[in-house]
């Protein structure tokens, strides 16, 4: 498929919301499996909050509905990272070469591609039936079913959604899977998609009781401190090019495999390393390179409102939003840092929007 074609396809995602007819096939999916139907719940290959906690948070509201058996899991190595060892529903967590071979429903959470279901990409084809929850306006709609919401703010929203329609008790476990969600994706209520429905959610998900400071405390605001000096090192050789992007700038940085491994950190502890470098003033575009391999690169995008980054990461391969998108890539770091240079050149750039300095996240 041509560049040209995927960007249709990302602009056409845009404008739908889920249908009745999508929502009651949802419900239909889940209330008429067969007894002892397996279900197996999949996330995206390195879970985030919002991916982790949608998908243990459904798996929750369905083991209390008596769905059994049921299995979630993720691609790759079943490592989870260190802030998300205490959240609920990890029982439920198997490693991929674990879960059901021929599931009668497969649900993905936050999966707005088949290439983030890895080597899980075989249980669509081989489940009895396949639904997507997600909310990029990029999902390419890969399920049997599909409810994407582009303006959902996570995908914990479209999650908390469809448990009401099942009947499901929210009770203070699920809420605290969800919350960690909705707190992850909306940036902990202060990006532009944190609206007042936003705030609703979160007022529902904390009246059962949960301590959002120790939440917040334990998932966004502790590292380790060989991590706080990994991030030192790697801040240092942050460039700037304040011309680039049509003089919005360009900020970014990179980790190796070595950066890690000299402070003995594990490959998650990056995860929140784009903040501190998209905070630059000077620059409306940011990205971090996170070695996965010799010449494999895992790149992070953000944008201040300028730039469209989900069109620079579907063109190099990858998917996400237009102010947070993200690619998988390959070859040398000055590779990678000219093929972005190269997208960021092909009209990302949206001339009706402000530059860093006029806009807030
Ligand atoms: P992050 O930079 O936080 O890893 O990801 C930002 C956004 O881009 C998220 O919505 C994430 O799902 C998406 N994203 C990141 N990496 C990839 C990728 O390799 N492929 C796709 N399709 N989306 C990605
Ligand atoms: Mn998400």
């Amino acid at each position: 498929m041509t560049g040209g074609a995927l960007l249709a396809d990302v602009a056409t995602a845009a404008a739908a919301q889920p249908t009745e007819t999508e929502w009651a096939a949802a419900l239909a999916a889940v209330t008429e499996l067969p007894t002892d139907g397996r279900v197996l719940l999949i996330c995206h290959v390195n879970p985030d909050g919002d991916a982790l906690g949608s998908m243990l948070g459904f798996g929750l509201g369905l083991r209390r509905l008596g769905v059994r058996p049921l299995q979630a899991t993720f691609p790759g190595r079943p490592e989870v990272p260190e802030p998300f060892r205490t959240m609920p529903g990890l029982d439920l967590l198997v490693p991929a070469s674990e879960a059901y071979p021929d599931p009668d429903l497969v649900i993905c959470f936050d999966i707005a591609a088949v290439s983030r279901l890895g080597d899980l990409v075989d249980r669509l084809d081989r489940a009895g039936a396949s639904l997507v929850l997600d909310h990029h306006a990029s999902n390419t709609r890969f399920g049997r079913i599909n409810l994407v919401d582009p303006d959902a703010a996570a995908t914990s929203v479209v999650v908390e959604q469809l448990l009401d329609r099942l009947g499901a008790p929210l009770d203070r476990e699920i809420a605290e899977c969800l919350y960690i969600a909705l707190a992850t994706d909306t940036g902990s209520f202060r990006f532009d998609m944190t609206t007042p429905a936003v705030h609703e959610m979160a007022a529902r998900l904390l009246a059962t009781g949960l301590r959002p400071g120790e939440i917040s405390r334990r998932i966004f605001d502790t590292r380790p401190y060989g991590a706080v000096r990994l991030y030192g090192d790697v801040l240092a050789r942050t460039q700037l090019e304040p011309l680039a992007v049509d003089g919005l700038g360009l900020v970014w940085t990179y980790a190796t495999l070595e950066d890690l491994d000299r402070h003995g950190q594990r490959p998650y502890t990056l995860e929140p390393l784009i903040d501190s470098v998209r905070c630059t003033a000077e620059a409306d575009v940011s990205f971090v390179l996170k070695q996965v391999a010799e010449a494999e690169w895992a790149v992070s995008m953000r944008s201040k409102g300028a730039t469209d980054v989900s069109r620079v990461a579907v063109a190099l391969g990858g998917g996400g939003h237009r102010l947070a998108a993200g690619f998988t890539a390959y070859g040398s770091v000055p590779d990678v840092v000219d093929a972005i240079r190269a997208e960021l050149g092909r009209g990302a750039v949206d001339p009706g929007q402000t530059g860093p300095n006029l806009q807030d996240q």
